[in-house]
């Protein structure tokens, strides 16, 4: 019992190792990463060319056109961002959220701050990407609602927990399983269990993370047939 105490005594009173260099985090603010990590993780400014879909990276200078990566054409949500790169500090964070309901204050702000400067601002309702049950129980929390909670508070949007619910379970995504096998793995896998509540509503789809953008684009086929507005998916991170 003393061991325990003393061992959470200790984790307060020292900064901890930073997850990727392993050096101190200095500040609390910055979570599991230090500053010269999170300064070195790519995130978007603006300036950068995405994809006008998907958000996918192009090249990091500006374009004077709008330009599409053209592998998210049969998509089915409108249009997708993220605060950047899924690398670094944010990947950190991302593994982070998986294991433990935790925000730091710097993405905090960094997630509201990419909203903000987004072309979402007609969204009028917050889904997150829902787990199917088994792996919620598993988990304990779903990390796409905790992030859509911190947004909801922030920008004054209603959230709906509720209403888009997974209803197959589906393994974990593996390195290796191609775009293909990751479509066909999430096909049909949402339903809309409550369609008077989604019925007209512009709808920011929230998640963790942005890999192939099967789960976002079947998710957003689920609220489109059950009569969404526009579907905007909104994430921390993209990967390359
Ligand atoms: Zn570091
Ligand atoms: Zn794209």
């Amino acid at each position: 019992m003393f061991y325990k105490i003393f061992d959470s005594l200790l984790t307060l009173a020292y900064p901890q190792a930073c997850q990727i260099c392993e050096n101190s985090v200095e500040n609390l603010a910055d979570g599991v990463a230090c500053q010269p990590c999170w300064t070195k993780t790519n995130l978007f400014s603006g300036i950068e060319t995405l994809c006008a879909k998907c958000g996918a990276f192009l090249q990091s200078k500006p374009s004077d056109f709008q330009t599409f990566c053209h592998r998210c054409d049969e998509h089915f949500y409108d249009s997708a961002c993220a605060v950047g790169i899924y690398e670094l500090a944010l990947s950190a964070s991302v593994l982070h959220l998986k294991r433990e309901p935790f925000v730091a204050k710097k993405l905090q702000k960094l997630f509201v701050s990419r909203f903000q400067s987004s072309d979402f601002q007609d969204a009028t309702l917050i889904v997150p990407v829902p787990l199917s049950k088994k792996r919620l129980l598993e988990r304990g929390f779903n990390q796409a609602a905790v992030l859509s909670k911190i947004l909801a508070k922030q920008i004054s949007v209603n959230l709906d927990e509720q209403s888009l619910v997974r209803k197959i379970h589906t393994p974990m995504h593996r390195v290796g399983m191609d775009g293909k096998a990751r479509e066909m793995s999430v096909e049909n896998a949402f339903e809309v269990k409550r369609p008077k509540l989604i019925k007209g509503e512009n709808v920011l789809l929230v998640d963790d993370v942005f890999t192939s953008g099967a789960t976002v684009s079947n998710c957003a086929k689920a609220l489109k047939i059950n009569g969404a507005g526009k579907v905007y998916v909104f994430t921390l991170a993209k990967t390359l």
